[in-house]
């Protein structure tokens, strides 16, 4: 009899099974793919990011380096090396899972997992046969899966989702993205950079969704320049493809339009997964979108089957779905562990690089909180000048009365990394002058969040 059988080895479903090991929790985790880590590990952040990385070193030899002084000539791409470069990424890090398991003793089971029972999990292997697990807890980190729009037909070779748009064997000529998401921004962008004509098509009028506005409009520009060419406010209501040629229709305020390219990516977001799972088995239901509810101890309808991650309300985010995993199982044992989903932050790895933590201006307005807000561009940052990257700005809002920090967005070089700053002031309650009083080092990147703290109440010291 298990303590705990977790379905799901994505970054939810694996850390949690490591974090009941540690806990000493007889546990066992099971995949129904050949590797462990899920989608981030196998078909999303990681090899996205590898790509990234790869196609902006690309990108840098062509236009970037001569300004250093650094003289390239003959730049190829060797398209077939960078993908096998992205590949081994993603073996060495789902290959450690494993070892993970191994170390912390979780039973890793490969096969296909359904809830039989309260208390039962049937694990279908490939080889056809079945393992019945008994078990006092079940953990459903089952993740998610690409969703598609009516009239598109995603047929894995001209019109791809974004695990085929991690694989193109040769660069698109002209790649049409449909969604102007995180996702589709990102792939979108490794393409562009290997030399692609792109094409967003977008449904509603600004990119990146729910973001700050101003970030928004900000990297709409940015990616202008780079050649991204954008189509905002349009309906995609079909995709038709001939030979090597895919023709997207679209309806513009009204009028009936089409383009055509050779490849579409179609990334329009994505849903909870749940097929086959047997949910119905134990009278657990999901609500229209296939979301499972949970309560604060990430317990679902049916006592003692949990879930966590993609598959539950919120972010779809790796590092989410990682949160609620050690939370949800040090709350089986006892440990009072929480998560503050206002501190939780949002990358975008594109060039610059965009970052979120908290609440945007947007929201603060609709909820009626009043704010002020400082703001400073890393044109007037050194070490940004010595990078030469010197694009976007870092934004920080306050509570108007307390000064308590309550949202921050930057738009610039190395955001992602910089955001966690801003996130942990977060979770600690900072105030916008805790930020501006503390030293950062000098000449960094981070200064542009301290002169942002500073420009709250007015006074920067390098403007
Ligand atoms: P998943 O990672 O989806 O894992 C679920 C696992 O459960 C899968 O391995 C699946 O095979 C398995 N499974 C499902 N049903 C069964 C069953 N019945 N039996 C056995 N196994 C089953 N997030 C970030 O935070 N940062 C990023 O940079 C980022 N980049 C992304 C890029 C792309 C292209 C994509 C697609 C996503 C990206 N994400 C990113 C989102 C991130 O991948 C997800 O939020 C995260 O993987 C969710 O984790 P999870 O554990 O809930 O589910």
């Amino acid at each position: 009899m298990y303590d705990l059988v977790v379905i799901g080895s994505g970054p939810g479903g694996y850390i949690a099974a490591v974090r009941a090991g540690q806990l000493g929790m007889k546990v066992a985790c099971i995949e129904k793919y050949s590797t462990y880590g899920g989608t981030c590990l196998n078909v999303g952040c990681i090899p996205s990011k590898a790509l990234l990385e790869s196609s902006e070193k690309f990108e840098e030899a062509h236009h970037a380096l001569e300004q250093h002084g650094v003289k390239v000539s003959d730049i190829q791409l060797d398209l077939s090396a960078m993908l096998e470069r992205k590949n081994q990424i993603v073996g060495q890090l789902t290959g450690g899972i494993g070892y993970l398991f191994k170390k912390y003793k979780v039973d890793g089971i490969q096969g296909f997992g359904s809830i039989t029972g309260k208390n039962q999990v049937t694990v279908k292997k490939d080889d056809g046969t079945e393992e019945v697990l008994e078990t006092k807890k079940i953990l459903i980190a089952t993740g998610s899966k690409p969703s598609s729009i009516p009239g598109v037909t995603i047929d894995k070779d001209r019109v791809v989702d974004s695990t085929g748009a991690l694989k193109f064997e040769e660069v698109p000529k002209h790649l049409i993205v449909i969604g102007a998401g995180v996702i589709g921004l990102e792939l979108g962008s490794v393409w562009r950079r290997l030399g692609a004509k792109v094409t967003v098509l977008e449904y509603m009028p600004k990119i990146l969704g729910n973001s700050d506005a101003e970030v928004a409009k900000e990297a709409k520009k940015i990616f202008g320049k780079q050649g991204v060419e954008f189509l905002l406010d349009v309906k995609v209501t079909g995709t038709k493809v001939d030979g090597e040629t895919v023709t997207v229709t679209y309806e513009e305020k009204g009028e009936s339009k089409s383009i055509q390219g050779d490849r579409v990516l179609v990334s329009v977001g994505r849903r909870p997964y749940t097929d086959g799972l047997g949910l119905s088995n134990i009278g657990l239901e999901t609500d229209k979108r296939g979301t499972i509810h949970v309560d604060k101890n990430f317990e679902t309808s049916v006592k003692g089957v949990y879930a966590i991650g993609d598959v539950i309300p919120g972010p779809m985010l790796a590092h989410k779905a990682e949160e609620e995993g050690v939370v949800c199982v040090e709350r089986m044992n006892g440990i009072g562990a929480h998560i503050n989903y206002d501190a939780i932050p949002d990358v975008v790895y594109t060039e610059p690089e965009i970052a979120s933590v908290g609440k945007t201006e947007e929201a603060l307005k609709e909820a009626g909180i009043a704010y002020k807000k400082g703001k400073f561009p890393f044109m007037a940052n050194g070490r940004a000048k010595a990078l030469a990257s010197t694009q976007g700005f870092v934004k920080i809002l306050a509570d108007e009365k307390t000064d308590r920090l309550l949202g921050a967005q930057i738009i610039g070089p190395r955001a992602g990394d910089l955001i966690a700053e801003l996130a942990v002031a977060m979770e600690f309650g900072a105030s916008s002058e805790d930020i501006g009083r503390s030293s950062h080092a000098h000449p960094t990147l981070a200064e542009v969040i301290k002169e942002a703290a500073l420009s709250v109440t007015g006074s920067p010291l390098n403007m």
